[in-house]
């Protein structure tokens, strides 16, 4: 196995969305090319690790359209871990690039009608908009009042919680 690059920074056009990404390692393996992200933090089952495989697709996506040449593999290197590895074809590209597409298309919704709905959950606690945002802030009231949120998240300070 011969690395081929690295830090690649990689801009180019995907599905009509502008796509930029830096790729941590791009190796070349028995003629075929595979590209390769670093993570740190524990790796998870390879099937909750679905959205960092998605980004790793893209970035395969990335290369394809920068280069010509399709990825074989995409691989995530947990650090002192595991690796996590997926084939990379057309057919696994769709679901990324379909998603990349329909978030693009979601993000430019929100910017023309300046309306973006709000997706509350644990981090609202750790959010500097909270006291902005009447739902996030209501969520953390929620949770608080559950005794659903750790006592050093910050939007407790932030809503005169403690
Ligand atoms: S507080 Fe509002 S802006 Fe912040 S994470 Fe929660 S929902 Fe999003």
């Amino acid at each position: 196995m011969d690395v081929q690059d690295t830090e690649r920074d990689v801009r180019v056009v995907l599905e009509g969305v502008p796509f930029r990404g830096i790729i941590d390692r791009i190796d070349r393996e028995d003629h075929a090319v595979i590209v390769a992200d670093y993570k740190s933090g524990k790796a998870p089952k390879k099937r909750f690790a679905g959205d960092k495989i998605r980004q790793v697709l893209l970035y395969a996506a990335a290369i394809k359209e920068a280069d010509g040449e399709l990825p074989s593999k995409a691989r995530l290197l947990f650090l002192g871990q595991e690796t996590i590895e997926t084939e990379v074809s057309e057919e696994t590209l769709i679901e990324p690039l379909e998603r990349l597409k329909s978030t693009w298309d979601q993000l430019n919704v929100a910017c023309t009608s300046n309306v973006f709905p709000t997706k509350t959950g644990p981090l609202c606690a750790w959010c500097p908009f909270v006291t902005h945002c009447p739902d996030g802030e209501e969520e953390v009231r929620q949770r608080f009042r559950g005794k659903r949120v750790r006592h050093d998240a910050p939007a407790l300070e932030a809503l005169s919680l403690i």
